[in-house]
Protein backbone atom coordinates (compact mmCIF):
# COMPACT_ATOMS: atom_id res chain seq x y z
CA UNK A 1 0.00 0.00 0.00
CA UNK A 2 1.08 3.61 -0.21
CA UNK A 3 -0.23 5.60 3.16
CA UNK A 4 -0.80 9.35 1.74
CA UNK A 5 0.47 11.86 4.24
CA UNK A 6 -0.76 15.03 2.66
CA UNK A 7 -3.72 15.26 4.52
CA UNK A 8 -1.78 13.95 8.05
CA UNK A 9 -4.22 15.24 10.91
CA UNK A 10 -7.02 16.77 8.41
CA UNK A 11 -10.64 15.42 7.92
CA UNK A 12 -11.08 13.93 4.41
CA UNK A 13 -14.38 12.81 3.02
CA UNK A 14 -14.63 9.63 0.88
CA UNK A 15 -17.81 8.89 -1.21
CA UNK A 16 -17.61 5.50 -2.99
CA UNK A 17 -16.48 2.67 -1.29
CA UNK A 18 -16.37 -0.18 -4.04
CA UNK A 19 -12.90 -1.14 -5.32
CA UNK A 20 -10.32 2.09 -5.10
CA UNK A 21 -12.58 4.30 -2.39
CA UNK A 22 -12.07 1.75 -0.03
CA UNK A 23 -8.13 1.49 -0.52
CA UNK A 24 -8.16 5.55 -0.74
CA UNK A 25 -10.30 5.43 2.96
CA UNK A 26 -7.66 3.16 4.25
CA UNK A 27 -4.62 4.93 2.67
CA UNK A 28 -5.47 8.27 3.78
CA UNK A 29 -6.25 6.76 6.91
CA UNK A 30 -2.69 5.07 6.82
CA UNK A 31 -1.01 8.49 6.71
CA UNK A 32 -2.98 10.07 9.44
CA UNK A 33 -6.17 11.89 8.24
CA UNK A 34 -9.62 11.92 9.90
CA UNK A 35 -11.90 9.81 7.40
CA UNK A 36 -15.35 10.02 6.96
CA UNK A 37 -16.11 7.84 4.22
CA UNK A 38 -19.88 7.17 2.75
CA UNK A 39 -21.37 4.89 -0.02
CA UNK A 40 -24.99 4.95 -1.00
CA UNK A 41 -24.74 1.01 -1.21
CA UNK A 42 -25.48 -0.63 2.28
CA UNK A 43 -23.61 -3.93 1.59
CA UNK A 44 -20.28 -1.49 1.02
CA UNK A 45 -20.74 0.31 3.85
CA UNK A 46 -20.64 -2.41 5.82
CA UNK A 47 -17.60 -3.71 4.07
CA UNK A 48 -15.72 -0.46 5.04
CA UNK A 49 -16.60 -0.04 8.57
CA UNK A 50 -15.68 -4.21 8.99
CA UNK A 51 -11.54 -2.16 7.63
CA UNK A 52 -11.94 0.09 10.29
CA UNK A 53 -13.21 3.04 8.22
CA UNK A 54 -15.58 5.25 9.75
CA UNK A 55 -18.62 5.69 7.57
CA UNK A 56 -21.40 8.09 8.35
CA UNK A 57 -23.72 9.68 6.00
CA UNK A 58 -21.98 12.60 4.15
CA UNK A 59 -24.83 14.34 4.07
CA UNK A 60 -25.13 15.15 7.87
CA UNK A 61 -21.34 15.94 8.82
CA UNK A 62 -20.32 19.42 9.62
CA UNK A 63 -18.24 20.31 5.81
CA UNK A 64 -16.53 23.48 7.08
CA UNK A 65 -13.95 20.80 8.76
CA UNK A 66 -13.55 19.18 5.70
CA UNK A 67 -10.30 19.58 4.00
CA UNK A 68 -10.94 17.32 0.83
CA UNK A 69 -13.27 14.96 -0.62
CA UNK A 70 -11.96 11.88 -2.34
CA UNK A 71 -14.18 10.70 -5.44
CA UNK A 72 -14.44 7.40 -6.52
CA UNK A 73 -14.15 7.79 -10.27
CA UNK A 74 -17.70 5.95 -11.03
CA UNK A 75 -19.36 8.94 -9.54
CA UNK A 76 -20.22 11.92 -11.51
CA UNK A 77 -17.98 14.94 -11.02
CA UNK A 78 -19.68 17.16 -13.88
CA UNK A 79 -22.04 15.53 -15.98
CA UNK A 80 -24.89 14.55 -16.10
CA UNK A 81 -24.53 16.93 -12.91
CA UNK A 82 -22.44 16.85 -9.87
CA UNK A 83 -23.04 14.65 -7.17
CA UNK A 84 -24.37 16.03 -4.08
CA UNK A 85 -21.36 14.94 -2.35
CA UNK A 86 -19.35 17.00 -4.79
CA UNK A 87 -21.97 20.13 -4.60
CA UNK A 88 -21.60 19.79 -0.80
CA UNK A 89 -17.71 19.98 -0.72
CA UNK A 90 -17.41 22.82 -3.17
CA UNK A 91 -19.72 24.79 -1.17
CA UNK A 92 -17.79 24.34 1.75
CA UNK A 93 -14.65 25.02 -0.29
CA UNK A 94 -12.62 21.68 0.07
CA UNK A 95 -11.11 20.53 -2.92
CA UNK A 96 -12.44 17.53 -4.67
CA UNK A 97 -9.93 14.50 -5.66
CA UNK A 98 -9.30 10.83 -6.73
CA UNK A 99 -6.57 8.39 -6.38
CA UNK A 100 -4.66 9.47 -8.73
CA UNK A 101 -4.26 12.53 -7.45
CA UNK A 102 -2.88 11.18 -4.06
CA UNK A 103 -0.60 9.39 -5.37
CA UNK A 104 0.78 12.01 -7.41
CA UNK A 105 1.21 14.17 -3.86
CA UNK A 106 2.37 11.39 -2.67
CA UNK A 107 5.09 10.69 -5.71
CA UNK A 108 6.19 14.51 -5.22
CA UNK A 109 6.49 14.00 -1.69
CA UNK A 110 9.24 10.46 -1.50
CA UNK A 111 10.54 10.44 -5.28
CA UNK A 112 9.24 13.34 -7.75
CA UNK A 113 11.80 11.48 -10.39
CA UNK A 114 10.39 8.02 -10.17
CA UNK A 115 9.42 6.47 -13.29
CA UNK A 116 6.06 6.62 -13.54
CA UNK A 117 4.51 5.65 -16.96
CA UNK A 118 0.00 6.88 -17.53
CA UNK A 119 -1.62 5.80 -20.13
CA UNK A 120 -4.98 6.68 -21.18
CA UNK A 121 -7.01 7.22 -24.57
CA UNK A 122 -10.24 5.54 -25.84
CA UNK A 123 -9.37 2.51 -27.29
CA UNK A 124 -6.10 0.49 -26.24
CA UNK A 125 -5.70 1.38 -22.86
CA UNK A 126 -5.58 -1.66 -21.40
CA UNK A 127 -3.41 -4.07 -23.81
CA UNK A 128 -0.79 -0.79 -24.10
CA UNK A 129 -0.43 -0.64 -20.16
CA UNK A 130 -0.23 -4.29 -19.64
CA UNK A 131 2.41 -4.66 -22.54
CA UNK A 132 4.17 -1.99 -20.84
CA UNK A 133 4.38 -3.58 -18.47
CA UNK A 134 5.56 -6.79 -19.59
CA UNK A 135 8.35 -6.00 -21.38
CA UNK A 136 9.82 -3.80 -18.57
CA UNK A 137 9.35 -7.00 -16.19
CA UNK A 138 10.77 -9.13 -18.84
CA UNK A 139 13.76 -6.75 -18.98
CA UNK A 140 14.37 -7.01 -14.91
CA UNK A 141 12.79 -4.15 -13.65
CA UNK A 142 10.68 -3.54 -11.07
CA UNK A 143 7.33 -2.81 -12.02
CA UNK A 144 3.63 -1.86 -10.08
CA UNK A 145 0.84 -2.07 -12.45
CA UNK A 146 -2.28 -0.80 -11.69
CA UNK A 147 -5.19 2.39 -12.01
CA UNK A 148 -8.25 1.07 -14.35
CA UNK A 149 -6.74 -1.63 -15.23
CA UNK A 150 -7.49 -3.46 -11.96
CA UNK A 151 -5.47 -3.10 -9.36
CA UNK A 152 -6.25 0.67 -7.04
CA UNK A 153 -3.33 2.92 -7.54
CA UNK A 154 -3.00 3.09 -3.81
CA UNK A 155 -2.63 -0.85 -3.58
CA UNK A 156 0.86 -0.80 -4.73
CA UNK A 157 3.80 -0.09 -3.71
CA UNK A 158 5.07 3.17 -2.95
CA UNK A 159 6.96 5.22 -5.22
CA UNK A 160 10.65 5.26 -5.12
CA UNK A 161 13.55 5.88 -7.53
CA UNK A 162 13.82 2.50 -9.22
CA UNK A 163 10.05 1.34 -8.96
CA UNK A 164 8.39 1.70 -12.48
CA UNK A 165 4.22 2.44 -11.57
CA UNK A 166 2.41 1.81 -15.17
CA UNK A 167 -1.06 3.45 -14.75
CA UNK A 168 -3.83 3.02 -17.05
CA UNK A 169 -6.31 6.26 -16.51
CA UNK A 170 -10.33 6.38 -17.92
CA UNK A 171 -11.13 10.03 -18.08
CA UNK A 172 -13.18 10.30 -14.49
CA UNK A 173 -9.56 9.74 -12.79
CA UNK A 174 -8.06 12.12 -15.29
CA UNK A 175 -10.62 14.66 -14.02
CA UNK A 176 -10.05 14.26 -10.41
CA UNK A 177 -6.14 14.39 -11.07
CA UNK A 178 -5.37 18.10 -11.73
CA UNK A 179 -1.54 17.70 -10.64
CA UNK A 180 -0.76 14.27 -12.81
CA UNK A 181 2.47 14.80 -14.10
CA UNK A 182 3.75 11.26 -15.57
CA UNK A 183 7.59 11.24 -16.48
CA UNK A 184 5.79 9.16 -19.50
CA UNK A 185 2.16 10.45 -20.65
CA UNK A 186 0.53 8.54 -23.59
CA UNK A 187 -2.84 9.06 -25.27
CA UNK A 188 -3.40 6.76 -27.80
CA UNK A 189 -6.32 8.14 -29.63
CA UNK A 190 -9.68 9.82 -29.03
CA UNK A 191 -12.68 8.87 -30.51
CA UNK A 192 -16.90 9.65 -29.14
CA UNK A 193 -16.97 7.71 -26.45
CA UNK A 194 -18.49 8.15 -22.42
CA UNK A 195 -20.27 11.59 -23.98
CA UNK A 196 -22.92 11.37 -21.25
CA UNK A 197 -20.08 11.63 -18.66
CA UNK A 198 -18.59 14.55 -20.35
CA UNK A 199 -20.83 16.17 -21.87
CA UNK A 200 -19.46 16.83 -25.45
CA UNK A 201 -16.34 15.67 -27.20
CA UNK A 202 -14.53 18.67 -26.63
CA UNK A 203 -14.63 18.17 -22.82
CA UNK A 204 -13.65 14.50 -23.47
CA UNK A 205 -10.66 15.30 -25.36
CA UNK A 206 -9.82 18.35 -23.00
CA UNK A 207 -10.12 16.04 -19.79
CA UNK A 208 -7.39 13.72 -22.12
CA UNK A 209 -5.56 15.95 -22.84
CA UNK A 210 -4.59 16.78 -19.06
CA UNK A 211 -2.34 13.64 -18.84
CA UNK A 212 -0.14 14.26 -21.45
CA UNK A 213 0.01 18.29 -20.61
CA UNK A 214 2.60 17.55 -17.53
CA UNK A 215 4.18 14.85 -18.51
CA UNK A 216 8.00 15.00 -19.25
CA UNK A 217 7.31 13.03 -22.37
CA UNK A 218 4.52 13.25 -24.01
CA UNK A 219 3.51 10.18 -26.44
CA UNK A 220 0.42 11.32 -28.77
CA UNK A 221 -1.13 9.44 -31.58
CA UNK A 222 -1.97 11.51 -34.55
CA UNK A 223 -4.14 9.01 -36.52
CA UNK A 224 -7.44 10.81 -35.68
CA UNK A 225 -8.01 14.34 -35.76
CA UNK A 226 -8.88 15.26 -31.99
CA UNK A 227 -5.41 13.71 -31.00
CA UNK A 228 -3.70 15.75 -33.54
CA UNK A 229 -4.76 18.67 -32.85
CA UNK A 230 -3.44 18.42 -29.28
CA UNK A 231 -0.30 16.36 -30.79
CA UNK A 232 0.40 20.05 -32.92
CA UNK A 233 -0.58 22.19 -29.41
CA UNK A 234 2.04 20.10 -27.64
CA UNK A 235 4.55 20.25 -30.11
CA UNK A 236 5.45 23.95 -29.42
CA UNK A 237 5.93 23.83 -25.60
CA UNK A 238 9.32 23.97 -24.93
CA UNK A 239 9.22 22.08 -21.19
CA UNK A 240 8.06 19.28 -21.76
CA UNK A 241 9.22 16.99 -24.98
CA UNK A 242 6.58 15.58 -27.36
CA UNK A 243 6.58 12.67 -29.48
CA UNK A 244 3.88 12.01 -32.08
CA UNK A 245 3.18 8.30 -32.76
CA UNK A 246 1.32 6.93 -35.66
CA UNK A 247 0.13 3.59 -36.81
CA UNK A 248 -0.98 5.02 -40.15
CA UNK A 249 1.95 6.78 -41.65
CA UNK A 250 5.53 7.61 -41.90
CA UNK A 251 6.70 10.47 -39.94
CA UNK A 252 9.72 12.59 -40.21
CA UNK A 253 9.86 12.94 -36.73
CA UNK A 254 8.00 10.40 -34.08
CA UNK A 255 7.39 6.82 -34.13
CA UNK A 256 5.70 4.89 -36.11
CA UNK A 257 4.57 1.14 -37.80
CA UNK A 258 6.66 0.65 -40.90
CA UNK A 259 5.20 -2.90 -42.29
CA UNK A 260 5.49 -4.78 -39.05
CA UNK A 261 8.19 -2.62 -37.74
CA UNK A 262 8.21 0.01 -35.10
CA UNK A 263 10.47 2.88 -35.96
CA UNK A 264 11.71 5.86 -33.85
CA UNK A 265 13.28 8.65 -36.61
CA UNK A 266 14.57 11.94 -35.24
CA UNK A 267 13.76 11.87 -31.41
CA UNK A 268 16.82 11.20 -28.96
CA UNK A 269 19.60 13.64 -31.42
CA UNK A 270 19.82 11.28 -34.20
CA UNK A 271 17.71 11.77 -37.22
CA UNK A 272 18.76 7.86 -38.45
CA UNK A 273 15.90 5.79 -38.48
CA UNK A 274 16.03 3.48 -35.45
CA UNK A 275 13.86 0.39 -35.14
CA UNK A 276 12.86 -0.69 -31.62
CA UNK A 277 11.06 -3.43 -32.27
CA UNK A 278 8.95 -5.78 -34.45
CA UNK A 279 5.27 -7.57 -34.38
CA UNK A 280 5.96 -9.95 -37.25
CA UNK A 281 4.49 -13.06 -36.45
CA UNK A 282 3.51 -12.25 -32.53
CA UNK A 283 -0.27 -14.12 -32.02
CA UNK A 284 -1.10 -11.61 -28.83
CA UNK A 285 -0.22 -8.43 -31.18
CA UNK A 286 -2.56 -8.93 -34.52
CA UNK A 287 -3.68 -6.62 -36.09
CA UNK A 288 -3.75 -2.72 -36.90
CA UNK A 289 -4.92 -1.23 -33.70
CA UNK A 290 -2.31 -3.67 -31.79
CA UNK A 291 0.79 -2.43 -34.02
CA UNK A 292 -0.81 1.18 -32.54
CA UNK A 293 -0.51 -0.26 -29.34
CA UNK A 294 2.71 -1.78 -29.63
CA UNK A 295 4.08 1.89 -31.15
CA UNK A 296 3.27 3.48 -27.98
CA UNK A 297 4.59 0.58 -25.58
CA UNK A 298 7.96 0.32 -27.12
CA UNK A 299 8.50 4.38 -27.16
CA UNK A 300 7.27 4.45 -23.88
CA UNK A 301 10.06 1.23 -22.83
CA UNK A 302 12.53 2.79 -24.73
CA UNK A 303 12.21 6.43 -23.53
CA UNK A 304 12.64 4.17 -20.38
CA UNK A 305 15.86 3.26 -20.68
CA UNK A 306 15.36 -0.57 -22.43
CA UNK A 307 17.64 -1.17 -25.61
CA UNK A 308 15.50 -2.52 -28.67
CA UNK A 309 16.97 -6.09 -28.13
CA UNK A 310 14.77 -5.68 -24.67
CA UNK A 311 11.89 -4.01 -26.42
CA UNK A 312 12.04 -6.99 -28.59
CA UNK A 313 12.35 -9.49 -25.79
CA UNK A 314 9.50 -7.97 -24.54
CA UNK A 315 7.09 -7.86 -27.55
CA UNK A 316 7.42 -11.55 -28.26
CA UNK A 317 6.74 -13.10 -25.10
CA UNK A 318 3.39 -10.61 -24.58
CA UNK A 319 0.74 -13.51 -23.72
CA UNK A 320 -1.83 -11.09 -24.16
CA UNK A 321 -5.01 -10.09 -22.34
CA UNK A 322 -7.94 -12.10 -21.45
CA UNK A 323 -11.43 -11.73 -23.81
CA UNK A 324 -9.31 -8.96 -25.96
CA UNK A 325 -8.75 -11.26 -29.45
CA UNK A 326 -7.38 -13.97 -26.65
CA UNK A 327 -6.08 -17.17 -28.64
CA UNK A 328 -7.66 -19.90 -26.56
CA UNK A 329 -6.60 -22.97 -27.82
CA UNK A 330 -5.88 -25.06 -31.10
CA UNK A 331 -7.43 -28.18 -32.52
CA UNK A 332 -5.19 -29.60 -35.84
CA UNK A 333 -5.29 -26.20 -38.24
CA UNK A 334 -8.47 -24.41 -36.14
CA UNK A 335 -7.12 -21.56 -33.83
CA UNK A 336 -10.06 -20.66 -31.87
CA UNK A 337 -9.83 -17.12 -30.22
CA UNK A 338 -12.11 -15.36 -27.21
CA UNK A 339 -12.83 -11.49 -28.07
CA UNK A 340 -15.66 -11.25 -25.73
CA UNK A 341 -14.58 -7.41 -24.91
CA UNK A 342 -16.03 -6.56 -28.15
CA UNK A 343 -19.21 -5.28 -26.99
CA UNK A 344 -19.70 -3.12 -30.28
CA UNK A 345 -19.20 -3.12 -33.69
CA UNK A 346 -16.01 -0.80 -33.63
CA UNK A 347 -14.29 -3.60 -31.46
CA UNK A 348 -15.07 -6.60 -33.32
CA UNK A 349 -13.97 -4.56 -36.47
CA UNK A 350 -10.23 -4.92 -35.12
CA UNK A 351 -10.75 -8.61 -35.04
CA UNK A 352 -12.63 -9.22 -38.04
CA UNK A 353 -9.53 -7.16 -40.12
CA UNK A 354 -7.18 -9.31 -38.27
CA UNK A 355 -8.02 -12.95 -40.17
CA UNK A 356 -8.54 -14.06 -43.14
CA UNK A 357 -10.75 -17.04 -42.72
CA UNK A 358 -13.43 -17.08 -39.94
CA UNK A 359 -16.13 -18.70 -38.50
CA UNK A 360 -17.99 -15.52 -36.64
CA UNK A 361 -19.73 -16.51 -33.65
CA UNK A 362 -21.90 -13.16 -33.06
CA UNK A 363 -24.90 -11.51 -31.11
CA UNK A 364 -25.88 -10.67 -27.64
CA UNK A 365 -27.76 -7.23 -26.37
CA UNK A 366 -28.05 -5.20 -29.45
CA UNK A 367 -26.72 -1.90 -30.14
CA UNK A 368 -27.04 0.88 -32.17
CA UNK A 369 -26.60 0.33 -35.84
CA UNK A 370 -25.73 -3.63 -35.35
CA UNK A 371 -22.76 -4.42 -37.56
CA UNK A 372 -24.33 -2.86 -41.10
CA UNK A 373 -20.68 -1.08 -40.73
CA UNK A 374 -19.15 -4.38 -40.85
CA UNK A 375 -19.48 -5.14 -44.01
CA UNK A 376 -16.64 -4.95 -45.87
CA UNK A 377 -14.99 -7.45 -43.53
CA UNK A 378 -18.20 -10.22 -44.46
CA UNK A 379 -16.21 -11.69 -47.47
CA UNK A 380 -13.60 -13.20 -44.94
CA UNK A 381 -16.37 -14.51 -43.27
CA UNK A 382 -16.52 -18.34 -43.96
CA UNK A 383 -20.51 -18.44 -41.87
CA UNK A 384 -21.88 -16.61 -38.93
CA UNK A 385 -23.27 -18.34 -35.86
CA UNK A 386 -25.76 -15.49 -33.90
CA UNK A 387 -26.57 -15.81 -30.76
CA UNK A 388 -29.04 -13.80 -28.20
CA UNK A 389 -31.32 -11.23 -28.77
CA UNK A 390 -29.41 -9.75 -31.38
CA UNK A 391 -29.57 -12.51 -33.68
CA UNK A 392 -32.83 -12.09 -36.04
CA UNK A 393 -31.67 -8.49 -36.77
CA UNK A 394 -27.91 -9.89 -37.61
CA UNK A 395 -29.53 -12.13 -39.48
CA UNK A 396 -31.04 -9.73 -41.79
CA UNK A 397 -28.01 -7.62 -41.93
CA UNK A 398 -25.63 -10.55 -43.22
CA UNK A 399 -28.94 -12.27 -45.47
CA UNK A 400 -27.54 -12.99 -48.72
CA UNK A 401 -23.84 -11.62 -48.67
CA UNK A 402 -22.66 -14.39 -45.41
CA UNK A 403 -24.02 -17.73 -45.32
CA UNK A 404 -25.36 -17.89 -41.40
CA UNK A 405 -27.36 -20.27 -38.96
CA UNK A 406 -29.28 -18.89 -35.98
CA UNK A 407 -27.63 -20.83 -32.93
CA UNK A 408 -29.16 -19.11 -30.00
CA UNK A 409 -26.54 -19.49 -27.69
CA UNK A 410 -22.85 -19.67 -27.27
CA UNK A 411 -22.63 -24.07 -26.51
CA UNK A 412 -24.44 -24.33 -29.61
CA UNK A 413 -22.94 -21.82 -32.08
CA UNK A 414 -19.26 -23.36 -30.89
CA UNK A 415 -20.53 -27.00 -31.61
CA UNK A 416 -21.55 -26.33 -35.19
CA UNK A 417 -18.51 -23.58 -35.68
CA UNK A 418 -16.09 -26.28 -34.87
CA UNK A 419 -17.34 -29.02 -37.30
CA UNK A 420 -17.92 -26.49 -40.16
CA UNK A 421 -13.72 -24.95 -39.30
CA UNK A 422 -12.35 -28.50 -39.19
CA UNK A 423 -14.03 -29.80 -42.58
CA UNK A 424 -13.19 -26.49 -44.09
CA UNK A 425 -9.93 -27.51 -45.08
CA UNK A 426 -8.69 -24.18 -44.94
CA UNK A 427 -4.75 -22.66 -43.68
CA UNK A 428 -5.97 -21.41 -40.21
CA UNK A 429 -9.42 -21.59 -40.14
CA UNK A 430 -10.62 -19.42 -36.87
CA UNK A 431 -13.28 -19.72 -34.70
CA UNK A 432 -13.99 -16.23 -33.26
CA UNK A 433 -16.11 -14.77 -30.84
CA UNK A 434 -16.32 -11.56 -31.06
CA UNK A 435 -20.14 -10.52 -30.12
CA UNK A 436 -20.40 -6.98 -31.30
CA UNK A 437 -22.83 -6.89 -28.59
CA UNK A 438 -23.32 -6.33 -25.04
CA UNK A 439 -23.61 -9.81 -23.30
CA UNK A 440 -26.57 -8.64 -20.52
CA UNK A 441 -28.90 -10.83 -22.81
CA UNK A 442 -27.41 -14.31 -20.98
CA UNK A 443 -24.35 -13.49 -18.91
CA UNK A 444 -23.55 -11.17 -16.03
CA UNK A 445 -20.98 -8.99 -18.14
CA UNK A 446 -18.38 -9.67 -21.12
CA UNK A 447 -15.77 -11.64 -19.02
CA UNK A 448 -18.30 -14.13 -18.20
CA UNK A 449 -19.33 -14.46 -21.13
CA UNK A 450 -15.41 -15.14 -22.39
CA UNK A 451 -14.86 -17.21 -19.46
CA UNK A 452 -17.35 -19.87 -20.59
CA UNK A 453 -16.41 -19.76 -24.40
CA UNK A 454 -12.96 -20.46 -22.93
CA UNK A 455 -14.20 -23.25 -20.67
CA UNK A 456 -15.87 -24.63 -23.73
CA UNK A 457 -13.38 -24.29 -26.06
CA UNK A 458 -10.91 -26.09 -23.50
CA UNK A 459 -13.20 -29.23 -23.33
CA UNK A 460 -13.38 -29.63 -27.33
CA UNK A 461 -11.81 -33.44 -27.56
CA UNK A 462 -8.54 -32.61 -29.10
CA UNK A 463 -8.05 -28.88 -28.42
CA UNK A 464 -4.46 -27.85 -27.06
CA UNK A 465 -4.77 -24.96 -25.42
CA UNK A 466 -2.61 -22.18 -26.91
CA UNK A 467 0.78 -21.40 -25.06
P1 LIG B 1 -9.43 -0.23 -23.32
O1 LIG B 1 -8.70 -0.56 -22.07
O2 LIG B 1 -9.13 1.15 -23.81
O3 LIG B 1 -10.90 -0.55 -23.30
P2 LIG B 1 -8.34 -2.69 -24.46
O4 LIG B 1 -6.87 -2.76 -24.59
O5 LIG B 1 -8.97 -3.39 -23.32
O6 LIG B 1 -8.81 -1.17 -24.49
O7 LIG B 1 -8.99 -3.22 -25.82
C1 LIG B 1 -10.41 -3.34 -25.92
C2 LIG B 1 -10.83 -3.53 -27.34
O8 LIG B 1 -10.59 -2.33 -28.07
C3 LIG B 1 -10.03 -4.60 -28.06
O9 LIG B 1 -10.64 -5.84 -27.93
C4 LIG B 1 -10.02 -4.10 -29.49
O10 LIG B 1 -11.22 -4.50 -30.12
C5 LIG B 1 -10.06 -2.60 -29.36
N1 LIG B 1 -8.72 -1.96 -29.43
C6 LIG B 1 -7.60 -2.28 -28.73
N2 LIG B 1 -6.60 -1.46 -29.04
C7 LIG B 1 -7.07 -0.57 -29.94
C8 LIG B 1 -6.52 0.54 -30.65
N3 LIG B 1 -5.27 0.92 -30.48
N4 LIG B 1 -7.35 1.20 -31.50
C9 LIG B 1 -8.63 0.84 -31.70
N5 LIG B 1 -9.20 -0.20 -31.07
C10 LIG B 1 -8.45 -0.90 -30.20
Amino acid sequence: MTPVHSFASKRVAVFGLGGSGLVSAQALKAGGADVVAWDDNAASVKKAQEAGITAQDLRNIDWSKVAALVLAPGVPLTHPEPHWSVKLAQAAGAEVVGDIELFCRERLRLAPHSPFVAITGTNGKSTTTALIAHILRTAGKNVQLGGNIGTAILSLEPPAANRFHVIECSSYQIDLAPSLNPSVGILINLSPDHLDRHGTMEHYAAVKERLVAKSDVALVGVDDSYTEAIARRLAGRKDIQAVPVSASRELPRGTFVRGTQVVARGIKSSAQAEVLGDVSGIGSLRGRHNAQNAAFASTACWFSGLTSAEIERGLKSFPGLAHRMEQVGRKGAVLFVNDSKATNADSSAQALASFTDMFWIAGGKAKAGGITSLEEFFPRIRKAYLVGEAAKEFAQTLDGKVPYEISGTIDRALETSTRDAEASGLKEPVVLLSPACASFDQFRNFEVRGDHFRELVLKIPGVTPFK
